[in-house]
């Protein structure tokens, strides 16, 4: 995980905001209209935002959103129901009632497309679930033109997009999975995860910590939430981001109170300590990340807050 600390350029640095178009002269005519003319050429992000980052165009999709109860037990298994609701009380949410968010990655390097995670697919769609194939279609990405697919961890949320019916969901594309992550289901013998990676395996290649996928985007080891789980720095033209995958799965109580246990962590106390390491790294390099169940689009920031973290939406960083 050196890459993290010894990498202390700075985003923003490197980033070259324009800040002559932040000046914007206030109330004549003719500022009006400029204002349109730049409110105009503002992306639509609807289901799909799109930023840029050095020379990468990077796409979140929301696979789709899945309202339930909680997020006691699953988020502060270990805690008293009261000490979670009171936290979402703090921070302005329900106490009993939890949206869950599906954000697969995209990224165009102008070289290579490569997917990050699938999403549910075809199994999710009777639930407004498994949008993800479709929207990228629409943002002009048709299914042939992916060309690696990344999996972070074997988790059919993360997997469930790979097929549609008999056919590879994306059919032109190679794979990439973490070693350990493929091994460790492949020992278990577990079915529904081996009968979607398994028929792949030839065009899947196996990767570990600090390899790259390609130049600029680098493989690390994040175990806990699955044994094998990895996440991903991006960088291109010295701006940085990281692909947090599963590392934190809820805003404020997987960021704020990092220790809780979770009831999707396989391991509670290394994912913990897992969390600790990677979001200490990212609030001290100060670089945006994107996390798979963040709330739509998924981009932010965090800083040190009390004993864990504060989730800081992205809002019009990438924009102007
Ligand atoms: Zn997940």
């Amino acid at each position: 995980m050196s890459r993290f600390t010894t990498s202390r350029r700075g985003f923003f640095a490197g980033a070259g905001l324009a800040a002559s178009s932040l000046v914007l002269p206030a109330s004549t005519m003719a500022t009006a209209s400029a204002q349109e003319a730049e409110a105009s050429d503002m992306p639509d992000q609807g289901l799909v935002r799109r930023i840029g980052l050095g020379g990468f165009t990077i796409l979140t999709v929301s696979d789709g959103m899945r309202p339930g109860d909680g997020p006691h037990p699953t988020f502060g298994e270990d805690q008293d129901p009261e000490a979670v609701a009171e936290l979402m009380a703090e921070n302005f949410l329900p106490e009993t009632r939890f949206v869950n968010g599906f954000t697969p990655t995209l990224i165009d390097t102008g070289n290579e497309v490569i997917l990050f995670d699938t999403g549910m697919g075809a199994n999710g769609r009777a639930n407004g679930m498994g949008r993800l194939r479709g929207l990228l279609e629409q943002a002009g990405y048709a299914p042939d033109s992916i060309d690696t697919v990344v999996l972070t961890h074997l988790h059919p949320d993360h997997i469930g997009g790979l097929w549609e019916g008999e056919e590879p969901a994306f059919p032109e594309a190679d794979y990439v999975i973490g070693q350990a992550e493929y091994d460790h289901w492949s020992a278990e013998g577990a079915e529904n995860v081996m009968n979607a990676v398994g028929p792949l395996a030839e065009r899947t290649r196996f990767i570990g910590d600090g390899e790259d996928v390609v130049s600029g985007i680098t493989g690390m080891a994040a175990f806990g939430h699955t044994p094998g789980h990895m996440i991903f720095h991006i960088e291109s033209d010295g701006e940085r981001l990281a692909l947090t995958a599963d590392t934190a799965n809820h805003y404020v109580a997987s960021l704020q109170r990092p220790d809780w246990h979770v009831a999707f962590d396989a391991d509670k106390e290394a994912a913990a300590q897992t969390r600790r390491q990677v979001f200490g790294m990212i609030a001290a390099d100060r670089i945006p990340f994107i996390g798979y169940h963040m709330p739509f689009p998924a981009l932010g920031y965090v800083e040190e807050f009390g004993d864990g973290f504060r989730y800081v939406p992205a809002t019009y960083q990438f924009d102007v």
